[in-house]
């Protein structure tokens, strides 16, 4: 049987974080009245005149920096022409043959995936359908402009992508370091990061591509994943069974768990291009891009691979931290006051634990600091406390805490206040387990018959003697001891 790959594109729209739209002064806060955040401008009246907005054109270019691109020397703007209610110009600002970034590459995993371009445009409006908001039966729609204009990066990736989970991986890591610039806030719901998917599938080998099929309306990390899933087994199926795969757009339903079929889609030739006339060429100038440049910020590749180099994190939780920055930012303060690398890393691998089973909180929302982890890290490595200790206090910050709602908490003052330091006195646990010993001669008797079991019941019952302080080292080298007497 012919065995098939998938070959997947992603197309991503991330609004650029600017206080005003990208042609004109309206602000972009989400969450205003519908058609609150409009002018002549972004509602596309007769002779007005578009504005570029500087601040955009910056983000585009700290993107293409962060992104391996080329940043063109001359770029320019074009009306890409289609009909939609959402659009009242009848067109669209954006950039067709000369973008701002091309030719750069994202490598995950080791693997690299080729950008093929990076444009700036603006974003229609959205059409907000009655029934939505509880006027059932009625059969219009209602145009809300204040998303027209705001200012877009759309990001296309080259065909590099062979399967959903790799599709998961790229679109994170691409939303991490948009985030990490702070030029995005990377947020599907709120739909300020979108992404389009085009799968086509062929035979191993093959050098031509299959038919591709677009999907649209991919909600979620978790929505791009299933719906490239399901594309890919649909499209095998289709020409394993001698038919043909349709070019057409595709929208997922996430009820259904299926994408099905909305619109042949549109070839480049559909939207007649033309240059904008009211916006002259943009030449981008070197100095400009060097000093951009000069204020970019580590980027995640980078944090993983010293984070994982200085601690020896697994790449795994390496992903997980750098992914939210804040995280990485406090591991590198608690490592920055001192604390052992080692120690350190096994106390963030409890913090993630402790962010997802309880209310919420991650460590940095609550009022853990980095001192107070330090201290923990501190206290276990020096012998002062014994990991138990160390794991129930770094619990209880965490489950107890909540923004803003407790006094800061002093490690090594609570340590000495409720009598937490680790019982390592040789003597004093001596005479605990000769105790133990003699109260219990039928656990004696078993162990010298070779029920290794015993051993821990003794061991046991010390730990709760003292509270679980007593040094577990000590405590198993006395036990012995006393039980070969
Ligand atoms: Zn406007």
């Amino acid at each position: 049987m012919v065995e098939y790959e998938a070959v997947i594109g992603l197309e991503v729209h991330a609004q650029l974080k600017t206080r005003s739209k990208i042609f004109c002064g309206c602000p972009t806060t989400f969450g205003a009245d519908a058609n609150e955040n409009v002018c002549p401008v972004c509602l596309g009246m007769p002779g007005v005149l578009p504005v570029l907005n500087k601040r955009a054109v910056e983000h585009g270019i700290k993107c293409g920096i962060a992104l391996n691109c080329s940043i063109a020397e001359t770029t320019k703007f074009d009306r890409k022409n289609y009909f939609y209610p959402d659009l009242p110009k009848g067109y669209q600002i954006s950039q067709y043959d000369q973008p701002i970034c091309s030719n750069g590459h994202l490598t995950i995993d080791g693997r690299k995936i080729r950008i093929l371009r990076a444009h700036l445009e603006e974003d229609a409006g959205k059409l907000v359908h009655a029934g939505a908001d509880g006027l059932h039966g009625s059969d219009y729609s209602k145009p809300d402009f204040n998303r027209a204009g705001v200012p877009l990066l759309e990001i296309v990736s080259e065909p590099d992508i062979r399967d959903a989970e790799h599709a998961r991986r790229y679109l994170t890591e691409l939303r991490t370091i948009l985030r990490y610039l702070d030029v995005c806030d990377g947020d599907l719901e709120k739909g300020n990061f979108r992404c389009d998917a085009n799968v086509s599938v062929r035979p191993f080998g093959q050098e031509e591509l299959g038919t591709k099929a677009e999907i649209k309306n991919l909600n979620s990390f978790s929505a791009v994943e299933r719906a490239i899933k399901f594309e890919i087994d649909r499209q095998t199926a289709l020409v394993r069974s001698g038919q043909k795969v349709k070019q057409e757009t595709r929208l997922w339903d996430e009820n259904s768990g299926k994408t099905h079929s909305m619109r042949s889609k549109e070839g480049a030739r559909d939207y007649r291009y033309f240059p904008e006339p009211d916006l002259v060429p943009l030449h981008i100038d070197r100095q400009w891009v060097a000093s951009i440049e000069k204020t970019m910020p580590e980027l995640p590749e980078a944090r993983r691979e010293r984070l994982i180099k200085d601690t020896g994190l697994p790449n795994e939780i390496a992903v997980v931290v750098v992914e939210r920055q804040e995280l990485a930012t406090f591991f590198d303060e608690v490592l920055a006051l001192g604390a052992q690398p080692g120690t350190a890393r096994a106390f963030l691998d409890q913090a993630l634990a402790c962010y997802n089973k309880n209310t919420g909180y991650t460590i940095t929302e609550s009022i853990v600091t980095a001192q107070n982890i330090k201290d923990i890290v501190c206290s276990l490595d020096s012998g002062e406390i014994n990991t138990g200790t160390a794991k129930t206090l770094m619990t209880e910050l965490m489950e107890s805490s909540s923004v803003g709602d407790a006094e800061a908490v002093d490690i090594p003052t609570v340590i000495k206040q409720r009598g937490l330091a680790q019982m390592s006195n040789e003597d004093e646990l001596r005479s605990m387990i000769s105790a133990v010993i003699a109260a219990n001669p039928k656990q004696v008797e078993e162990f010298k018959a070779g029920k290794q079991k015993v051993r821990e019941f003794f061991l046991g019952q010390v730990m709760k003697q003292t509270k679980g302080k007593a040094n577990p080292k000590i405590l198993n080298q006395v036990l012995d001891e006393e039980l070969a007497k």
